[in-house]
């Protein structure tokens, strides 16, 4: 029976709702952490055989000291060497492991390593550890990765990884450019989340405040810090991997990239296509959340000033690309996921819009 004025809810509306959220169980950054290794595999309790997924190059010698402090743990320890994160070096990452039998995989080396070992341990559901040599976007410790499979690049879903090691000391040995496109990655955050708002209000998309926060945060400390990320300084690192490592957990807590991919992203996405191979994901992502700022009418000037100031492109001839090319980029962006919506909305920008937009914030 209700009673005055207090509306009494039916015993019968159930609630529906639930979800899960992975998160990284410990993460371990800072200088000469790597020497960690062996005790984080320890506690988690893990045993038996690792798989080491490194590359040719930067993480050759980064798999060498996690083997020696494996091997010193007591454990068996198997290595892959393999190239960009293709479908086919997936599979081949995924015979690897069941051949060696192995219980656990650590992707050591840049993005595209640790990206084919979060698949693979997604896939064959064995736990990864991700142990970065570069820190060029904010995949470390995210649930997302990236494949290429033939001309197109998709964004998978895939396994958090259980532990993140992000050694300073081996991360600044990297060139200082992919830090520099890590932090631009991060610093797109502030339109992704303006793009999320947006949907939300117009389309009731599943918003998450805490991982929009947690996403916007991490942008702002970036911005914060901008003056003291520079070439060959340790401590840069140590100031630009947290946040990145943040923007990771906030697309943990979405469940979904949502947080730190937006119009940006589309537009970064749209000119792989159009001129593959030019820019890194973080630079174009930089210089689209210049423009897409731009159209949210918020502070667009501050977002290049920080890119500028940090040393990553704030124009199309830094991109490597043409004129054309990035307005082209511009005017298909909103093509990319028609399931996102943005501020490029449904129909996106017409040529002459775009050559303005890009004009006014001094992209080309
Ligand atoms: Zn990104």
């Amino acid at each position: 029976m209700p009673l005055d004025g207090i509306s009494v809810v039916k015993m019968t509306d159930s609630f529906t709702k639930a979800r899960s959220m992975n998160f990284p169980r410990q993460v371990i950054a800072g200088h000469n952490c790597i020497e960690g290794v062996g005790t984080m595999c320890e506690e988690f309790g893990l045993k038996g055989t690792a798989l080491i997924v490194t590359g040719p190059t930067t993480g050759a010698l980064a798999a060498r000291q996690v083997r020696d402090l494996l091997v010193a743990s007591k454990y068996d320890v198997q290595e892959i060497v393999v190239g960009e994160a293709t479908q086919q070096n997936l599979v081949k990452v995924e015979e690897v492991t069941k051949d060696v039998k192995a219980s656990f995989l650590l992707g050591v080396g840049g993005g595209s390593k640790i990206d084919l070992a979060k698949l693979a341990s997604a896939n064959l559901k064995k736990p990864f550890l991700s142990v970065p040599t570069s820190a060029s976007h904010d995949g470390l410790a995210s649930p997302r990765a990236s494949i290429k499979d033939g001309g197109n690049s998709l964004s998978l879903n895939a396994a958090v990884p259980m532990g993140v090691v992000a050694d300073t000391a081996m991360i600044v040995k990297a060139p200082y450019r992919l830090l520099a496109a890590g932090c631009a990655d991060v610093i797109s955050n502030t339109t992704a989340v303006l793009d999320w708002q947006l949907a939300d209000r117009l389309r009731s998309d599943t918003f998450s405040s805490s991982a929009a926060n947690l996403a916007k945060y991490a942008a702002d400390s970036i911005i914060e810090n901008a003056a003291s990320i520079k070439p060959n300084l340790e401590e840069s690192v140590w100031v630009a991997i947290r946040p990145i490592i943040i923007s990771g957990i906030s697309m943990a807590v979405a469940g979904s990239s949502r947080p730190t991919s937006g119009s940006e992203h589309m537009f970064s996405h749209t000119l792989d296509k159009i001129a593959p191979g030019k820019a890194l994901h973080g630079e174009q992502c930089g210089v689209g959340s210049i423009m897409m700022m731009y159209l949210h009418g918020g502070d667009w000037q501050r977002i290049r000033d920080t890119l500028q100031r940090i040393g990553a492109p704030t124009t199309a001839k830094e991109l490597g690309v043409s004129r054309e090319e990035l307005i082209e980029a511009l005017v298909h962006a909103n093509e990319v996921r028609k399931d996102r919506y943005t501020i490029l909305g449904d129909r996106g920008l017409t040529p002459d819009a775009a050559e303005r937009l890009a004009m006014l914030t001094n992209v080309i």
